[in-house]
């Protein structure tokens, strides 16, 4: 039996180390925290639970691949469901939206509501539907860097159609041709933040992302999003895999250009295989020291990060759905804070996701779990103790504005995570949810690959890596990983 060395159990590793143990392999993973999941995980305070970093669950069918792959039912494992609200929308006017999982009903709300034609919002999803079919499988489902990748009648075919797959536009810009009204397009344009991107920077390609919430669409794990984790270890596990909780791996052993073990300290691991599933930059800086440094693409621009309140909120507000946005006035000026000024500007965009709406076990009743988030940038050793201070009052200050009420007399609990103690937890560095940001169109190609080009052995999977950042790239990450690991043992 080939043996198999995974450094983390990020969502992942997870998934990588199910794939290896399937194929037969001896797996065994390495983590430096005392739980499995890395950023996907969970927190509790006082008799209210929060799921710690994702709450947007999108692609189910790549947990569900797992599931089959190990020849079991997902359904007797692994509960979610399709969500009829993806989202509502609230300005500081007082308009409100319901983003309707249904297509025609969504585009009949925006129309009624913002006053956008219904027309408008069907050719949109239509054309992200068409970004989705031509370049998914180029971009999400095979390693960028390997020539099969770029040489097949697929491909082919996408490159005669670079204009309509949104190269040369930006989001934005994109957006405004799509839409009358400024609302819908800054609607649409809070999409690029779902890989930690501006949508003033980032290529329309990132219109793909509306594709999956609202043609595929939104689900909920009935268990909340860390049941991905649980349920993926345990399968794991079920397949043997052995986990090795609060072991920091210290290096990767490497002989004449070979992979072939771990160090934790003085302690060494061997194996045939060793898969990386630590964030790249801070892999390089610490378990790959001694190797060769692929600088260009560690320092690309990192995504943006969270602040997040995690508030334990002893009052019931009907009007609130599982996702709620609260919309910055000026949304340019808030992306230019992020990512040129690097701060916080003083009207943030406000994301409360509240899952006790669909799990009320979750808060006791009459209470609900505030996942109370904003958007801002990266760790560079900012003052941030100062800017959480301030960031609380104008979060606080809006939400009374905006749900009419006094919500700091009713936090019971609280908690805060932002990006040194995001760096801390999962090793992300700088704090960045995503890995690089998709700020210019070449990002997708200065991705780290999914193995190593000078050390043979050696692969990598996660949200660092090649596609990419989020649970179902993360997931595909570990699957493009593995078909390449097995192919060469
Ligand atoms: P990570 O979760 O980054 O875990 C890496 C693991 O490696 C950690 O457990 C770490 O302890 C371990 N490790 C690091 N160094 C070592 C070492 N030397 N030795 C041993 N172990 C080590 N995605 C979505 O799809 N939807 C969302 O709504 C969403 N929202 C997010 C909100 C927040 C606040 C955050 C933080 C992220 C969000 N994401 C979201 C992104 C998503 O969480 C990540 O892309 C994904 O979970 C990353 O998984 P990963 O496999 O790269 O590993």
């Amino acid at each position: 039996k080939k043996k198999v060395i995974i450094i983390g159990s990020g969502i992942a590793g997870i998934a990588a180390s199910i794939r290896m143990a399937i194929a037969g392999c001896e797996v065994e993973v390495f983590e430096a925290n005392t739980y499995p999941g890395g950023k996907l995980s969970e927190i509790t305070l006082g008799r209210y639970r929060f799921d710690a970093g994702p709450s947007l669950f999108t692609l189910p069918e790549q947990v569900e691949e797992l599931f089959t792959l190990a020849g079991q039912d997902v359904n007797d494992h692994f509960k979610f469901k399709k969500l009829d609200i993806t989202c509502q929308y609230f300005w500081e006017n007082g308009q409100r939206v319901r983003a309707f999982g249904d297509i025609e009903k969504f585009a009949e709300e925006m129309n009624t509501k913002i006053g956008e034609p219904v027309v408008n919002i069907r050719k949109a999803l239509q054309s992200a539907a068409y970004i989705y079919e031509h370049l998914s499988p180029l971009f999400m489902h095979r390693s960028l860097h390997k020539w099969n990748t770029w040489m097949n009648p697929h491909a082919l075919r996408s490159y005669l159609k670079m204009g309509k797959l949104g190269i040369f536009d930006t989001m934005n810009a994109a957006n405004e041709k799509l839409f009358e009204k400024d609302k819908t397009i800054q609607l649409f344009n809070r999409y690029a933040t779902y890989n930690g991107s501006n949508p003033y920077q980032t290529p329309a390609t990132l219109n793909i992302i509306p594709h999956l919430e609202f043609n595929i669409g939104a689900f909920f794990p009935e268990k909340g999003m860390h049941d991905i984790t649980l349920s993926l270890y345990k399968l794991s596990k079920d397949l043997g895999v052995k986990y090795h909780f609060g072991q920091k791996v210290t290096e990767i052993l490497v002989k004449d250009k070979r992979a072939y073990g771990i160090a934790i300290d003085k302690m060494e691991h061997r194996a045939d295989t060793i898969i990386n599933n630590m964030d790249m930059v801070n892999a390089y800086k610490t378990i790959l020291k001694n190797q060769y440094q692929p600088t260009k693409l560690l320092n690309q621009p990192k995504s943006s990060s969270a602040l997040i309140f995690y508030w334990g909120i002893k009052k019931h507000f009907p009007e609130l759905e599982l996702h709620n946005i609260l919309f910055s006035d000026a949304y340019q000026k808030e992306f230019e804070h992020i990512f040129h000024q690097k701060t916080i500007y003083k009207d943030p965009t406000i994301y409360i996701n509240i899952t006790s709406v669909h799990k009320p076990d979750d808060a006791p009743e009459g209470g609900m779990n505030w996942f109370t988030m904003i958007n801002v940038p990266n760790n560079q050793g900012q003052n941030w103790d100062n800017l959480i201070q301030e960031a609380r009052q104008n979060i606080i200050h809006k939400v009374n504005r905006i749900l009419n009420t006094d919500i700091e007399s009713l936090i019971e609990v609280e908690e805060v995570l932002d990006p040194r103690s995001i760096e801390l937890k999962t090793s992300s560095a700088q704090g960045s949810l995503y890995g690089n940001s998709s700020n210019n169109k070449y990002a997708a190609f200065l991705r780290h690959a999914n193995f190593s080009s000078s050390i043979k052995n050696l692969y990598f999977c996660g949200g660092s890596v090649h596609p990419g950042g989020g649970i179902p790239l993360c997931l595909l990450s570990a699957k493009i990983m593995a078909e390449m690991a097995l192919k060469h043992q």
